[in-house]
């Protein structure tokens, strides 16, 4: 299964960040109306993710996932109810707040404003190629695998009872 690429609403900021910690491809823009957000997902092929229990696609431009929950894992609960989001290694890590994937970066090109002693202990830098952030796996990923482990998200080809 190809892993699908989302269009979150509005109304789903935190959820859009969360998804792309998973690896998610997840476009968001606080702007963007209901409408305009089936345009962008129909055109680039994403899933839509909305709370807006309004939005309706007489179309049939794209696939929309409704979200009733108020937090943000609550919301990828339900999300992996109808598509199962574990099983992370096969996707690339994100930047959070861009969505772009971040690239290797040697550790000569690793900016001073990374502390001293995670240039002297990490060896696997990444940066995202819009913001320049730079990210390593110690600090992020420990967090967030704990979160990902307490939410309990469903692998891929997982038995689902
Ligand atoms: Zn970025």
């Amino acid at each position: 299964m190809d892993v699908p690429r989302f269009a979150v609403d509005r109304m789903l900021g935190r959820l859009a960040r969360w998804l792309r910690v998973l690896g998610f491809d997840a476009a968001y823009r606080n702007e963007l109306p209901g409408d305009r957000l089936l345009t962008l997902a129909a055109r680039e092929d994403r899933i839509v993710v909305t709370r807006d229990g309004r939005l309706r696609d007489p179309r049939g431009r794209a696939r929309v996932i409704r979200i009733t929950s108020a937090g943000f894992r609550d919301q990828l609960r339900e999300l992996d109810r109808v598509l199962p989001l574990g099983g992370m290694d096969a996707r690339p890590q994100r930047c959070v707040e861009c969505n772009e994937a971040v690239l290797p970066v040697a550790l000569a090109d690793v900016p001073e404003s990374v502390p001293a002693y995670v240039r002297a202990t990490q060896t696997d830098f990444r940066r995202c190629p819009r913001c320049r952030r730079i990210f390593w796996p110690a600090t992020h990923r420990t967090r967030m695998e704990s979160e990902i482990e307490a939410l309990g998200l469903t692998s891929p080809g997982t038995d689902r009872a």
